[in-house]
């Protein structure tokens, strides 16, 4: 339909339906906003650009925090996943990371019926060209074909799109994915809002086809028998689990790629932008880390009934001859097909250090921006996003003050910090090391730290609610049942337990403390505690394990707390604080941080520094 016409008025419009926009467009929708989603295509809804996967090391923790505010990410990744493993399974619970592949195909079907089926919310199908205004604040999109969307607030996701350039080899052209035309218009809009812009970069592998590849001379890797699941509230994995191949490349892969790194996009000088250090192409692996003599590859099946396979760890930007040729040096895949080509592709971000916490930008009232925009990269890291400008969208829609994620309360608050404190400079991925409350902030116990306030932002609907209620009610009795009663020491040796004696009477929790101490030997010496629900004991199990460091973190956390009360005001005149350096006013102005700990952490900001501010603040008030 062409023509100007308004559709009619929403409190909240997303524009974007990958991974950021579900969760975004669902948030608020759950938060009770009147949403639409507006995207390109209405059936690339979810779709995976890249690996087929969710999860992993830090990213399943940010999984595990969106599902805690009842958000879709959690859920669709349990019905999609055809192999779930807890990576570091062997180390301390807080560092655990649940992963599951996905059945590509029915990870988008999924994601699709969830946001077909969501109530307040409306599936537009176009593409945005232009913002309505009013003043410098947005109050709507405009279409392609000319409709124009009214809305109270605009949440753009337009991940990889704008200016999107794909290269392979020295073959470049226009697009916002494989398949995908680019958001150039779009692209063209923003400069007007004269935001600092960068670029960035991201490649993908080729895909394989699974019927050529020699799986029976390949080493197998299974899931975990035991899936650990995402959504606290799934129960099963529905869909048949599978194993994925392991092969690695070799001296001659390595010859092949290094003889021709000049027909390379990323190394013939075709692209500008900045690519992932912790996610390398394959040509920057062999010229990074030359001493290396192989690279583990790991062959994951893109889902059940597709015989696409998905070589994780081989990334690239060579030309399609070189891909084949390395691609068939390799054990197993010596008569492997390749079904499409692996590219890299250079888009425009948004520098997040002019976003607020609550991923709004300063500049233009009415405007949040969530995902790769920002210059991130992965799936959970755009959703976890989205979470949080959805939510703040909404509360901005009905007049209520924004929601800000802590560093201290989850993964979520540790990204967005980072992102909006300390800009980017590559694309930047979630890992554990980021944290530094990690021990409290396990995906264990995401449900624990995120819930209640998701309850109370009236986020989380009723059944999830319930649920969380119930199970806090069974741990708080299992915690009484573990503290109650004290052993002796001797009562300790007996049961065959063994710590250093130290003549104190210990709880069966204390006990739990000590990293050789497992639930079974508790259990045998309290055997009442046998008929505590497993769960619910392997979770007050975790909790014990930490309990003493989480003490002495909780003391550094209030620390904070106190500096975090000395909020910086909005139109605070960095020029006028006499003794700062040129450099460090330039930061704080650009960077505008809400308030003294966000100060603290910018890049060059030191004690000194802080007390001047500290007390010029305190003289203004
Ligand atoms: P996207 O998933 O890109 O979604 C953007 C959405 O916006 C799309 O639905 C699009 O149709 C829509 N859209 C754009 N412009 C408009 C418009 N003007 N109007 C309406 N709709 C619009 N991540 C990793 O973690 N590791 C990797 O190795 C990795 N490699 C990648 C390689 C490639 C080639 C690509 C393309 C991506 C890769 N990613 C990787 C990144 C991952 O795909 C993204 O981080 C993630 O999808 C970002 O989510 P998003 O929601 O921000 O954007």
């Amino acid at each position: 339909m062409t023509g100007v016409f308004h559709v009619k008025q929403f409190d909240v419009l997303v524009v974007g339906g990958g991974h950021a926009g579900c969760e975004a467009a669902h948030a608020a929708a759950r938060s009770g906003a009147d949403t639409a989603l507006v995207t390109m295509k209405k059936a690339d809804i979810g779709i995976m650009s890249c690996n087929p996967a969710i999860g992993g090391l830090g990213k399943g923790h940010l999984v595990r925090e969106i599902d805690a505010m009842d958000g879709v990410m959690g859920k669709v990744a349990d019905a999609s996943g055809i192999q779930f493993r807890l990576l570091n399974r062997r180390k301390g619970p807080a560092v655990q990371g649940p992963r599951a592949q996905s059945d590509r195909r029915v990870y988008q079907r999924e994601m699709l019926n969830l946001t077909e089926n969501a109530k307040n919310l409306t599936i537009i199908e176009g593409e945005v060209v232009d913002f309505l205004m009013e003043g410098s604040a947005v109050t709507g999109v405009k279409l392609a074909d000319g409709t124009e969307l009214a809305s109270k607030t605009v949440v753009l996701t337009s991940g990889t799109f704008l200016r999107g350039l794909i290269h392979i080899g020295d073959v470049s052209y226009a697009g916002g994915r494989m398949g995908d035309k680019e958001s150039s218009r779009l692209a063209k809009r923003i400069d007007d809002f004269d935001l600092p812009l960068g670029r960035l970069k991201t490649g993908t592998p080729p895909r394989l086809d699974g019927r050529t590849i020699a799986w029976d001379r390949l080493e197998r890797q299974d899931g975990d028998d035991d899936p650990t699941l995402f959504s606290f509230l799934s129960r099963k994995a529905p869909l048949r689990q599978v194993a994925c191949g392991i092969t690695h490349t070799n001296s001659k892969t390595h010859d092949i790629i290094r003889d021709n790194l000049s027909r390379s996009a990323m190394y013939g000088g075709h692209i500008d932008g900045t690519g992932p250090r912790y996610c390398p192409s394959i040509e920057d692996k062999i010229v990074r880390f030359a001493d290396k003599e192989s690279h583990q590859i790991f062959l994951e099946p893109e889902g059940l009934d597709d015989d696409t396979v998905y070589p994780n760890g081989v990334s690239t930007s060579l030309p399609e001859d070189v891909q084949r040729a390395y691609i068939q040096s390799i054990a197993g895949l010596e008569d492997a097909v390749i079904m499409q080509p692996g590219y890299a592709i250079e888009y425009d971000f948004v520098d997040p250090c002019v976003l607020d916490a609550d991923l709004s930008l300063r500049s233009v009232p009415g405007l949040y921006l969530a995902g790769q925009i920002n210059g991130t990269t992965g799936y959970e890291e755009a959703a976890a996003q989205g979470l949080v400008a959805g939510l703040n969208a909404a509360r901005s829609a009905r007049g209520d003050d924004p929601v800000y994620f802590r560093r201290d309360q989850s993964y979520i608050g540790v990204m967005i910090d980072d992102l909006t404190t300390r800009g980017v400079t590559e694309p930047y991925r979630m890992f554990t090391s980021r944290a530094e409350f990690r021990l409290s902030l396990r995906a264990d116990n995401a449900d624990q730290r995120l819930t209640p306030l998701g309850i109370d932002l009236g986020c989380v609907g009723t059944h999830r609610a319930e649920c969380f209620t119930r199970k806090l009610e069974k741990l708080d009795a299992g915690r009484e049942r573990m503290m109650s009663d004290s052993f002796t020491p001797k009562q300790i040796a007996a049961s065959g337990i063994k710590i250093n004696q130290d003549g104190t009477k210990r709880t069966p929790f204390q006990l739990l403390a000590f990293p050789d101490v497992s639930l079974d030997d508790v259990v045998r010496l309290a055997p009442d505690l046998g008929d505590l629900d497993p769960e619910v004991g392997l979770q007050i199990s975790r909790e014990a394990l930490y309990a003493n460091y989480i003490e002495r973190q909780k003391q550094d956390v209030e620390r904070l707390r106190k500096d975090e009360s000395y909020a910086i005001p909005a139109d605070f005149a960095y020029q006028a604080v006499t003794g700062l350096s040129a450099e460090l006013k330039a930061k704080l102005e650009h960077v505008r941080p809400g308030d003294l700990s966000q100060a603290a952490r910018i890049d060059g900001m030191t004690p000194a520094a802080l007390a001047l501010l500290l007390g010029r603040i305190r003289y203004l008030e």
